[in-house]
Order: structure tokens, then C-alpha cells, then sequence
């Protein structure tokens, strides 16, 4: 008779995907609001007066190679 002990197997739960699917959605538009802040939010594209949200995200736009100046 064998002294080990077997540990019990623990399988990670499935997350349903009705579950996922709002999130997804939720992070999907969330990127697709980055992309945009950080690759059109200039000039005839913008949305919103100024300069305030191209400075703020212009080291990523840079870092990303949307073109800028
Ligand atoms: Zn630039």
C-alpha cells in the first residue's frame, strides 16, 4: 500500500460567456475610446476644444507612431 497522499485536483472554473460578454464589450469600447483620444483627438478630428487632451496623451501617440508633427 503506497503512504502518498494525492492531492485533490482543482480545475479553474469556466466563466460562462455570458458572463464575459459585457465585460468584453465594456473593454472593447474602452479601447476603442484610448485609440482615439490617443490617435485622432487633433486638429479637424477633435472633439473637444484645445490642446489639454492631445498634450496629456501625446508621449503615447509618439510611442504608438500615429503621426503628430
Ligand atoms: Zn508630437
Amino acid at each position: 500500500m503506497s503512504e502518498i497522499a494525492l492531492r485533490p485536483v482543482v480545475l479553474p472554473a469556466p466563466i460562462p460567456v455570458r458572463e464575459l460578454l459585457p465585460w468584453a464589450v465594456f473593454g472593447g469600447l474602452m479601447l476603442l475610446m484610448a485609440i482615439y483620444f490617443i490617435g485622432a483627438e487633433e486638429g479637424a478630428t477633435s472633439l473637444m476644444r484645445g490642446t489639454y487632451v492631445h498634450e496629456f496623451v501625446h508621449d503615447g501617440r509618439h510611442l504608438l507612431g500615429f503621426p503628430c508633427h
